[in-house]
């Protein structure tokens, strides 16, 4: 399958992509809304063209980068592959977080999307260490529990625990330097263990408190009732 640049600059494209959009998270089609003319492109020749497209379900703006495949008379042939320039972004539920912890970790899964993966250890260590200073005296127990709780849970090789847990919870100032397949693993450990930390507790805390609140209003209703039921009776 190719894309074609015809020479009265109409777009060919024979398959539309759909793929998961950066900004909403929907898989939706990749509609194309700025392409190269066939004049310009013939001028210049380059070997790759960007075209623009819109997310059919948001609508908000998608860059891509397409190599050119050859260059005829009558069209100009470019792969299908779209190479999209924007990637998306690590979710997580932020509000959730104190505000010092949402600040850093911010910063952590945006290293992690620019691909910059040392720079993502770092900020991973100064997420664990702003919230020890948060959660006070017990909270470097359950962050170690927490880690290992991922290590069991995920099955992992030793050499790779050994270097995320000296990520994590390292005390001097050295930092193992990391490769793409353990920022991979970390990414995960480290929003399993903010979420069990903050996200879980919260929001079980909030459960409970609603279902005490409902089960007390039944029971004062019932109550009520029966109440009624016995004046009837005795009236
Ligand atoms: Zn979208």
């Amino acid at each position: 399958m190719s894309i074609f640049i015809h020479q009265d600059n109409r777009f060919e494209q024979s398959e539309i992509t759909s793929r998961e959009c950066p900004h909403c998270g929907a898989h939706a089609q990749l509609l194309p809304v700025a392409t190269p003319s066939f004049e310009a492109l013939n001028g210049y020749r380059p070997r790759h063209v960007g075209i623009g497209f819109r997310c059919a379900a948001c609508a908000e703006p998608r860059f891509t980068r397409v190599a050119v495949r050859a260059y005829e008379d009558s069209h100009i042939e470019l792969s299908s592959n779209l190479v999209e320039i924007e990637r998306g972004r690590e979710r997580f539920q932020f509000s959730y977080l104190p505000p010092a912890v949402e600040r850093i970790f911010r910063e952590a899964l945006q290293c992690y999307t620019a691909g910059c993966h040392n720079a993502f250890a770092s900020m991973c260590r100064r997420t664990v260490q702003t919230s020890l200073a948060d959660m006070g005296a017990n909270a470097k127990l359950r962050w170690h529990d927490l880690f290992r709780e991922v290590v069991a849970i995920g099955d992992l090789d030793d050499s790779v625990v050994r270097t995320l847990e000296s990520v994590l919870f390292g005390t001097d100032d050295a930092m193992p330097e990391i490769q793409a397949g353990e920022a991979a693993v970390l990414i995960e450990a480290i929003k399993d263990m903010v979420y069990q930390c903050y996200i879980r507790t919260a929001k079980l805390r909030a459960a409970l408190k609603m279902r005490r609140y409902f089960a007390e209003e039944q029971a004062n209703k019932i109550t009520s009732i029966d109440r009624r039921a016995v004046r009837a009776e005795s009236a």
